[in-house]
């Protein structure tokens, strides 16, 4: 059973809207037993510290096909989709753009070949009634063109589901005028007499995109005392995908609300910052492009949720993100990424995806054996460092990596 623990959410935070589409309970963290000990188990000083790690199942967060960090960023999108007068605008510069006499009647977003986003973004539109039109770009990353069989790259994993759940399916390249601007597409429904709301890759440059997230550090802040962690009594250590950003950028503003708050309260609230590490998973764009998004959206989620100083409270020095284990490309499999697949697989029995969770996994274990993570422990004197690895969810993609995962 899963413990049914409310998100004490603070205001103005609990007076944002949200239309839920995850479990009521909160997705499941649980122990990683094996991967603890590989971690642990390793030929450092005497004193190396126990490695905890626990994962996060945001890949169970929702009974929505596909699950995964996308629709906790989609429960504060709703309102607005619904919303006559939507607060989202295709261009700041255009805002009449997206003027609906009524509420939205198609989403239209975008992705790579392999997206997980546009999935879940189609599972949503069905089921609150309304169609859903996905842009796929083949030539975001290089899955499409290192595939021994684009076709099937291009059929398969959830391009297959998308079409199961019924989106309408455009495909571009690179140099389509529609690969970069879909404001053409945006007229030419609202031509045919349709009311287009337009979310753009990711949700993370919509001004709501990062409050799920931030609600989710609530809600692992909640589960860290369930969790009965020895050291530091937190997670220490929070692993989790930087792809467009607003998922870390979430937790990062989240967190620093929970931790001005001092949930709990009292002595017994433990000290010390939880370090919460992105790991990239693209080489096309450089880690500072990243690093200056997700500051952004963090402070544009903690202006809302209630930190109104969030431009002074929220700084580089809170965003870390890992730029080493981007590998090839973007959705491209190397041999580290291959190999944290296969370990997780066969020592946890748990699949991760080839385009994000496997290089976070690679990222993690990395860490988990480094200098630097025993330094910490010295430095905070624990004998146990806890470590959270987020699984955002798209094992859907891997058929589609049928030539290139066993
Ligand atoms: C989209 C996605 C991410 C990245 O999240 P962002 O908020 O875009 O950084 C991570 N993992 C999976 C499985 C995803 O689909």
């Amino acid at each position: 059973m899963r413990p049914r623990i409310p998100t004490q959410l603070p205001p103005p935070f609990n007076q944002l809207p949200r239309y839920p589409i995850l479990y009521h309970e909160p997705s499941p963290i649980h122990p990683l037993p094996t991967l603890s000990q590989i971690s642990t188990r390793i030929p450092h000083a005497d004193s190396s510290p126990r490695i905890c790690i626990f994962a996060k199942r945001e890949d169970q967060s929702s009974p929505l096909a596909c699950a995964g960090n996308k629709y906790r960023k989609l429960e504060y999108l709703v309102p607005d989709i619904f919303s006559p007068t939507p607060t989202y605008h295709y261009h700041e510069s255009h805002p009449t753009n997206q003027t609906l006499q009524g509420p939205a009647t198609i989403l239209v977003t975008e992705g790579a070949l392999q997206s997980n986003h546009t999935v879940q973004v189609t599972a949503l539109a069905r089921k609150l009634g309304l169609k859903a039109l996905v842009l796929l770009n083949r030539d975001t990353g290089s899955g499409y063109k290192t595939s021994s069989s684009p076709d099937h790259f291009a059929q398969l994993g959830n391009v297959q589901i998308n079409k199961l759940l019924g989106a309408e399916i455009r495909m571009y390249n690179a140099d389509d005028p529609e690969a970069t601007d879909a404001q053409p597409v945006l007229e030419e429904l609202r031509k045919s007499g349709q009311r287009p709301y337009w979310i753009p890759g990711g949700a993370s440059l919509h001004h709501l995109g990062g409050l799920g997230y931030a609600r989710a550090a609530f809600e692992i802040a909640e589960q860290e005392s369930e969790c009965r962690l020895g050291g530091s009594g937190l997670f220490d250590f929070i692993f989790v995908a930087c792809g467009s950003g607003s998922t870390v950028a979430g937790l990062i503003s989240g967190f620093k609300l929970v931790d001005s708050l001092r949930m709990g309260s009292g002595d017994n609230w433990p000290r010390g910052p939880r370090n919460i590490i992105g790991i990239l998973n693209s080489p096309t764009r450089p880690r500072a492009y990243h690093e200056e998004r997700v500051l952004r959206f963090a402070r544009t989620a903690g202006q809302l949720i209630g930190l109104f100083n969030s431009e002074r409270e929220i700084t580089m020095d809170d965003v870390h993100l890992d730029d080493r284990f981007v590998g090839e490309g973007y959705g491209v499999i190397d041999d580290e990424t291959r190999k944290a697949l296969s370990m997780m697989a066969e020592t946890e029995g748990i699949l991760l995806d080839p385009v994000y969770t496997a290089k976070v996994a690679a990222g993690m274990m990395h860490w988990a054996q480094s200098e630097e993570m025993i330094k910490y422990a010295e430095k905070n004197r624990l004998g146990e460092v806890n470590v959270l690895f987020i699984h955002t969810g798209g094992q859907a993609a891997l058929s589609a990596y049928f030539d290139r995962v066993v």
